[in-house]
C-alpha cells in the first residue's frame, strides 16, 4: 500500500490524502487554505478567488490556477508525477469542512472517471458551491449514510469502504475505511468524540472496534488538539455556556446578536431553542448562514421552518432599516465571528449598513478567535470599536470540535492499528500524537510516520 499525503501535512487546512492499492488510487477529502480563514465562511472563500477572475475568463479555470499559484488548494500535480491521477477510482469526502471538501469543486475535474462519495449535507454543500460558482464536473457524485459499506469496483478488485459516524463540530461527519487486499486504511479526520451530543448519535465505537479486531494497517489521525491533555466540552457544554450568556442579556429594547460558525448546525439549533424562549422573531444574516441551514433543510436536518434566512442585499438593507427602529423585536445570528471582511458584523462596525449598534446592544461570540495574525488583529479592532460604543460582548462562548490526546488515546486502542500517520497540520501538531503513540508502545519511524505535503510512503 502506497500513501501519498498531498495537503495538510505542513499547515492547517487543505487536507488530501491519496492510497494506492494495486492499480487503484483513491482520494480522502480535498480542503480549502488561505492564511488566516482556515476554517471560514464559504463567501469569504468564494469572493477570494473571484478578486482574482479577470473579465471574459474562463471563470473556474482561472480561479484554480490561481488558488495554486496562492497554495490555497492541495498541489495534487503530485499525484501526475507519481503516475497515479489516472488510476483514482474514488473520492471520499469525510465531511463539510472547507479545510476537507472546499478544493473538490476545483480538483475533481482532474479525475473526472472517479466517483465523489460524501453523506447528505456534505455533498449537498459540494453541489451548492459547485453551482455558485459554475463549475461542471464529470464525476458521478454518491451520496452515502453515516454507517453504511459501499463496494467500490477497480482495476484491481473489488473494495468495501465502510463510512462509520463520528461527532465533530458539523453534522454528517464520516470516517471512511477502506478495505482492501493489502489491509484496512482507517481516515479519522476530523473527529472530537461527543458522547452526548445534542444532535445525532453519539460516535460509532462499536465499528471502530470492530475494525480493530480485524486489523487496521494504517490509521491516518487528526492531530490538530494531540498536544492538548484538557478534553475540550461536548455540545451539551457549550449549549449551558450559551444558557448562560442569554441570562446575561436583559435590556428588552436593545439588539440582540450571536455570531457562529456557519457550517455548526448543532450549535445553530441550540441557538434558536434558546432564542425562542425570548419570544424575539428569530433572523439569520449571511451568505455562508444561509447556505448552510438551507442544505442542512434540504436534508431533513434542520427542524426550524420559522426562521428568516436573509441572504440577498436587498432583503438585509430593507431589514436593517427596521431593526434600526425596532432593536427590541429581532434575535440576529450572523456571520463575522473572525471579523472577516464583508461578512455582516464587519458591515455593521465599519458603518456600510442602515443599522449601527448602541450602547447596551448585545452581542455573543460563540466561537473562539482562529489562532493566526490576521483573525487576531482584526478581531482586536472589532471589539475594540464595539466596546468603544458600549455593546455588551460576550465572547468564547464555545466548545472547539476536534478532540484532545485522551480522544486519540481512545481511537488507538479501539482500532489497534499497525501504523500511524499523524494529520491536520504541520510539526507542531502532528509531533505530539507522535509522541502519545511512542507512549503507546509504537516506534517513531518505523510505525509512526510524520509526512509532509507532496510525500510518499510505502507501508
Ligand atoms: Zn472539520
Amino acid at each position: 500500500m502506497e500513501i501519498c499525503t498531498v495537503g495538510g501535512f505542513n499547515e492547517v487546512g487543505k487536507n488530501m490524502v491519496a492510497v494506492k492499492t494495486g492499480e487503484d488510487v483513491f482520494i480522502f477529502d480535498a480542503g480549502l487554505y488561505i492564511p488566516g480563514i482556515v476554517e471560514l465562511q464559504e463567501e469569504n472563500l468564494v469572493e477570494y478567488a473571484h478578486r482574482f477572475q479577470k473579465r471574459g475568463a474562463k471563470p473556474q479555470q482561472y480561479s484554480e490556477k490561481k488558488l495554486r499559484d496562492f497554495g490555497a488548494i492541495p498541489d495534487d500535480t503530485v499525484l501526475d508525477e507519481l503516475g497515479w491521477s489516472k488510476k483514482v477510482v474514488a473520492i471520499f469526502i469525510s465531511h463539510a469542512h472547507l479545510d476537507h471538501l472546499g478544493g473538490i469543486s476545483y480538483i475533481a475535474h482532474r479525475y473526472p472517471q472517479a466517483t465523489i462519495y460524501g453523506t447528505a449535507f456534505t455533498i449537498k454543500l459540494l453541489e451548492t458551491i459547485i453551482e455558485d460558482e459554475k463549475i461542471k464536473l464529470k464525476n458521478k457524485i454518491k451520496v452515502v449514510e453515516a454507517n453504511s459499506t459501499h463496494t467500490i469496483i477497480g482495476k484491481s478488485g473489488s473494495y468495501n469502504v465502510d463510512f462509520i459516524h463520528t461527532t465533530h463540530s458539523t453534522i454528517h461527519c464520516v470516517f471512511p475505511a477502506l478495505h482492501t487486499k493489502e489491509g484496512i486504511f482507517f481516515y479519522a479526520l476530523d473527529l472530537k468524540f461527543d458522547n452526548f451530543p445534542t444532535f445525532g448519535a453519539p460516535p460509532n465505537y462499536a465499528k471502530m472496534r470492530e475494525l480493530g479486531r480485524k486489523g487496521v494497517k494504517i490509521a491516518l489521525i487528526d492531530a490538530l488538539y494531540s498536544g492538548t491533555e484538557a478534553k475540550p466540552g461536548g455540545e451539551r457544554v457549550a449549549q449551558h455556556l450559551m444558557e448562560e450568556a442569554f441570562s446575561k442579556v436583559h435590556e428588552k429594547n436593545s439588539a440582540f446578536f450571536v455570531t457562529t460558525f456557519s457550517s455548526h448546525i448543532e450549535r445553530l439549533m441550540n441557538i434558536v431553542k434558546l432564542a425562542k424562549k425570548t419570544k424575539r422573531e428569530i433572523v439569520f444574516l449571511g451568505r455562508s448562514l444561509a447556505k448552510n441551514v438551507e442544505a442542512a433543510s434540504k436534508v431533513n436536518a434542520w427542524p426550524f421552518k420559522d426562521i428568516k434566512l436573509l441572504k440577498y442585499a436587498r432583503q438585509r438593507e430593507s431589514f436593517f432599516k427596521t431593526l434600526e427602529k425596532n432593536r427590541g423585536r429581532y434575535f440576529i445570528v450572523c456571520t463575522g465571528h473572525q471579523a472577516e471582511e464583508n461578512s455582516v458584523l464587519d458591515r455593521i462596525v465599519k458603518g456600510s449598513l442602515p443599522f449601527k449598534f448602541r450602547a447596551g446592544d448585545n452581542l455573543i461570540f460563540s466561537s473562539s478567535v482562529i489562532p493566526v495574525p490576521i483573525n487576531i488583529v482584526a478581531r482586536e479592532k472589532m471589539d475594540s470599536k464595539l466596546r468603544k460604543i458600549g455593546v455588551k460582548i460576550q465572547t468564547n462562548v464555545h466548545v472547539h470540535g476536534h478532540g484532545s490526546r485522551e480522544d486519540m488515546r481512545e481511537l488507538i486502542a479501539m482500532v489497534k492499528p499497525k501504523h500511524i500517520i499523524p494529520a491536520h497540520g504541520s510539526l507542531q501538531q502532528t509531533t505530539p500524537l507522535a509522541e502519545l503513540a511512542g507512549e503507546l508502545g509504537y516506534k517513531v519511524g518505523r510505525e509512526v510516520h510524520i509526512m509532509q505535503d507532496g510525500q510518499k510512503l510505502r507501508l
